[in-house]
């Protein structure tokens, strides 16, 4: 585990349950333990990064996967034509309250904007 005080790596690790939607090699998505949305996934790297400002150029192809994981997840859920929003949170006035970077999934609702 490369954090061992952090949970989404003890979630990679499976020491964590979490219901599963995607893995490979880079990157596991599962659902959100408070869900926000009829579908609210999160996209996690298996790297441990903790937050945006941390990403390098060596990333690039890491957080490319997380993006397309979460068009994936939208669409074979039915949400590609209707829509559906992705984010990440940086930091804590943005509401970063798991310092392991994800990318939330949600969909199946109306989403307000601008979000509060
Ligand atoms: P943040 O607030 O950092 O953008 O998002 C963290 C998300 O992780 C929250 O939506 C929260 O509900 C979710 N979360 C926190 N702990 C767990 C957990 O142990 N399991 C799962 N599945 N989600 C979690
Ligand atoms: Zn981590």
């Amino acid at each position: 585990m490369q954090d061992p005080n952090c949970i989404f790596c003890k979630i990679v690790a499976g020491d964590i349950p979490s219901q599963k939607v995607h893995e490979d090699g880079e990157v596991l998505a599962f659902r959100d333990i408070r869900p926000l949305a009829p579908v609210h996934v999160l996209i996690v790297p298996k790297k441990h990064v903790a937050t945006l400002n941390d990403l390098t150029a060596a990333e690039d192809d890491l957080v490319g996967a997380m993006v397309r994981t979460a068009a994936k997840v939208a669409k074979e859920r039915g949400h590609d034509g209707p829509g559906y929003r992705t984010v990440f949170n940086c930091n804590r006035e943005a509401g970063q309250s798991v310092f392991h970077i994800h990318l939330h999934v949600l969909g199946g609702r109306s989403l307000g904007w601008p979000p509060g």
